[in-house]
């Protein structure tokens, strides 16, 4: 063979293994894991089903179901969990990862020590079954080195589905503290919108005081983008009126957080177009506990413990959907993973039943993420993403909280 030849007989040798390689790759059949044997709650709000099958490929649910009609195929990785209890993971629907544990920390931060809170706070969610939140307000590059970081598969953890920045105006809530963008009127708006949207976010969150005019572009603008957009329910300053949640809803929002006063017009309103709430009682239930409620909202606007209580029933009986969110910022940061957990009891304490509380912190929090084709339930066609338990969650939910195994996007983490 001369040179040029063998080059040729090379290059073609050469091409035809990658053909080959790439086929194979392509042919190569996911592992199947098997869980079989445990009570499943599927999140869906149907009755547990006892001794079942979940089989996953990849990263999705293939086969949900009664074992006896459910076969495991052979090679599949068989875990047995009979006796224990299968859910999907929970979802926290408002949390700020990276929030600082006390103002005097907040001087001091970098983006780095920002990242590195919000990963500790994923981790801890891990190892409780919270398998993805919604991140509503931290610093724009440790959220974006996070996802890079998953995406490059530098960092093992749960889905964190951000806004980045929140949006409010000059002197609104958040103005001033990192994690927000302070900017007026409907064109800095939509520029808001468009830069966290750049920034690679899905999450729009807007916070008061901003007029009819600043919200609706915002949420034109998210639409238009295809993002999920929220607003912050009333407001925790003098400055709030009681109205903003009104002029939020009417605007288009898909959410509001919180259950900040609000006449039975507004929840009206919000039942009528199908607006979430995620209402975070706890981290109100924490703030009255240590009496940090500014006087002025006690004494001028009457917030009590029992004015959003009396909000989470009236909400209840409209059917608005609610979901589980923290919302622990400063001393209350050290309260996770337990927050999460005191607000699932919270909502059981005002009226839901286990089971609801349970769809709320599953199928609920899929909903609020717009993500309810993907996450949320045990379905086949799913992600899988649930978490296994000792014990009977419709008993108590003391079980709750310290999984013995957690799948994310199928990689099983075990504890
Ligand atoms: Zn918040």
């Amino acid at each position: 063979m001369n040179n040029r030849v063998r080059a040729w007989v090379v290059a073609v040798w050469f091409v035809g293994t990658l053909a080959v390689v790439s086929v194979a790759q392509e042919r190569a059949p996911e592992p199947i894991v098997a869980l079989v044997g445990a009570t499943l709650v599927d999140g869906t709000g149907a009755p547990p089903l006892a001794n079942t099958t979940v089989l996953i490929q990849g990263d999705r649910i293939t086969a949900v179901g009664s074992a006896t009609a459910i076969r495991v195929p052979p090679g599949a990785r068989t875990i047995h969990v009979t006796g224990k209890w299968i859910l999907p993971g929970f979802i926290d629907c408002h949390i700020h990862t990276a929030g600082v544990d006390d103002e005097l920390q907040e001087l001091a931060d970098t983006d780095s020590l920002a990242t590195l809170r919000s990963v500790h706070t994923l981790d801890m969610y891990l190892r409780s079954g919270v398998t993805a939140v919604r991140d509503l307000g931290s610093p724009v590059e440790s959220m974006q080195a996070i996802l890079a970081a998953q995406q490059s598969g530098h960092l093992d953890t749960i889905r964190l589905f951000a806004c980045g920045n929140l949006i409010t105006v000059t002197g609104g809530h958040g103005d001033g503290h990192r994690g927000v963008l302070a900017v007026d009127g409907p064109w800095a708006w939509r520029r808001a919108v468009r830069q966290m949207q750049k920034a690679g976010f899905g999450q729009i969150k807007i916070s008061p005081t901003f007029t009819l005019e600043e919200a609706a572009a915002a949420v034109d603008e998210a639409k238009t983008l295809g993002l999920r957009i929220t607003a912050h329910g009333g407001g925790v300053s003098d400055t709030t009126p009681p109205t903003m949640t009104r002029v939020a809803v009417e605007a288009g929002v898909q959410c509001v957080e919180h259950l900040n006063e609000m006449g039975d017009d507004v929840l009206d309103l919000m039942a009528e177009k199908g607006v979430y709430n995620v209402p975070t009682l706890s981290a109100y239930r924490e703030i009255y506990r240590t009496n940090k409620v500014p006087p002025v909202l006690v004494e001028k606007r009457h917030w009590t413990l029992s004015m959003h209580e009396a909000l989470f029933r009236k909400a209840r009986e409209r059917g608005i959907v609610m979901g589980i969110g923290t919302d622990g910022t400063g001393e209350m940061r050290k309260l996770y993973p337990g927050l999460y957990f005191s607000e699932l009891k919270y909502f059981a304490e005002l009226g839901a039943s286990p089971m609801e509380a349970i769809v709320a912190a599953t199928r609920n929090g899929a909903m609020i993420l717009g993500k309810a084709d993907e996450l949320g339930t045990l379905e086949p066609g799913k992600l899988a993403d649930l978490q296994v338990v000792a014990g009977d969650p419709i008993e108590g939910f003391d079980v709750l909280g310290k999984p013995e195994l957690v799948i994310v996007g199928g990689k099983v983490h075990r504890f």
